[in-house]
């Protein structure tokens, strides 16, 4: 994942910025576009100035939850609604038939938070653009087809073409990434459960692309990962409600092209707590 400005200052506020740039992938900042014939037009190396390094999604999470106090996250409760109690205070029931009540409810709850009715009618909705994902288990070794020599220089290609994309990420297994624009249903026309039938399916939208491109969904290892990028209104907002709010996708969910998401969350999450943290009713640590 791109981790921008946005999420360094969230995670400099959690004094997490030291060991967040141990996880930082070498050349991540490289960037390269192609053509469908695998010309080159844009090549830009990393030159490791830190501005928008890459990381590894689970490795940042990991760094955030190790930081917090053993049992802060309660995993496996999920949350089936929340009902206002009256004077700002809420109350939320689980999956397990348990329910709390809080002074303060935050929904952090994604794209399809159950937190967000109670401050907006707002629903996410498709945006146009389907991705399909291509996992290229060791890349660099594996997958060295010119002009991909290796799995950095694979991650950093990203040709465009009316209608279809084709990006890939430096992780450590190369996740190459289709967004095409398709009609809502078009994913559900793919079976996705047939690996072979499900890249034959996407790479009729690639007809005309250069080998060395389409080698990349065909040569895919397991199946292809389909998702449907869904957004809310851009511009999204709510008039106050005492005792509940919203941070990330819940708040603003937005395509990924601008790689922010995540960063946007983070930050959300950061001035939150700096402002609770700062309000005279907080009660203090002793
Ligand atoms: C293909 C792709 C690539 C992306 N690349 C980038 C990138 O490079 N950089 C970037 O900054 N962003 C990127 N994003 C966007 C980023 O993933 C999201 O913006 C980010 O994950 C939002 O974080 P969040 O915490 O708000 O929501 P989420 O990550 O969705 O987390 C919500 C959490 O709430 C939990 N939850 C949901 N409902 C319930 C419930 N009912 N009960 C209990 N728990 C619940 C979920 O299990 C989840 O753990 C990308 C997104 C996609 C789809």
């Amino acid at each position: 994942m791109a981790s921008g400005r946005n999420g360094q200052l969230a995670l400099r506020a959690a004094g997490l910025l030291g060991g967040f740039r141990a996880l930082v992938l070498p050349g991540g900042e490289a960037s390269r576009v192609l053509d469908k014939h695998a010309v080159v037009h844009w090549d830009v190396a990393d030159e490791a100035e830190g501005g928008r390094p890459e990381v590894d999604r689970g490795q940042v999470r990991d760094l955030l939850l190790d930081s917090l106090p053993e049992d802060t996250v309660h995993w496996g409760r999920k949350a089936t609604g929340a009902r206002p109690l009256g004077a700002g205070r809420h109350e939320v029931t689980f999956a397990d038939g348990t329910a709390v009540t809080t002074d303060l409810l935050v929904g952090a709850d994604g794209a399809w938070s159950r937190v967000r009715s109670l401050l907006s009618d707002a629903r996410p909705v498709y945006s146009g653009i389907s991705f399909v994902e291509a996992d290229l288990r060791d890349a660099d070794t594996r997958h060295r087809t010119r002009p991909l020599s290796s799995a950095t220089e694979c991650c950093s290609r990203s040709p465009r073409a009316r209608g279809s994309s084709l990006t890939a990420r430096p992780t450590e297994a190369c996740t190459c990434t289709t967004a095409l624009t398709a009609a809502e249903d078009w994913l559900d026309t793919i079976d996705f459960a047939d690996a072979n039938r499900s890249k034959a399916g996407v790479l009729t939208r690639f007809d005309g692309w250069d080998a060395s491109l389409k080698t990349l969904v065909a040569n895919a290892d397991g199946r292809l990962t389909p998702r449907e990028i869904n957004v809310l209104p851009v511009g999204h907002r709510w008039n106050r409600v005492p005792g509940v709010t919203l941070l990330g996708d819940a708040a603003h969910l937005m395509s990924p092209f601008a790689g922010e998401g995540a960063n946007l969350a983070m930050l959300d999450g950061a001035e939150l707590g700096q402002v609770l943290a700062a309000h005279p009713n907080t009660p203090k640590k002793p």
